[in-house]
């Protein structure tokens, strides 16, 4: 189920469209939960902290469209 607070793709002002981001834990933004309702999409735990103990979103790469 899609957020409608997901705000990818986004499009940089060079042109390059990001699809997600890449956490440090390894797993995607969008498998984050929000940290704030409606404010922080996907800056909370990991929604896979089943098995992924990381409990907050942590910036490490863009996914960009290729
Ligand atoms: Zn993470
Ligand atoms: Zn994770």
């Amino acid at each position: 189920m899609q957020s409608p607070n997901n705000p990818f793709p986004a499009t940089l002002k060079d042109g390059r469209v990001i699809l997600d981001e890449r956490c440090a834990c390894g797993h995607l933004r969008t498998e984050h939960q929000d940290r704030l309702r409606g404010t922080a999409f996907g800056h909370g735990r990991c929604k896979l902290s089943r098995f992924c103990h990381c409990n907050k979103f942590t910036w490490s790469a863009h996914i960009v469209k290729t």
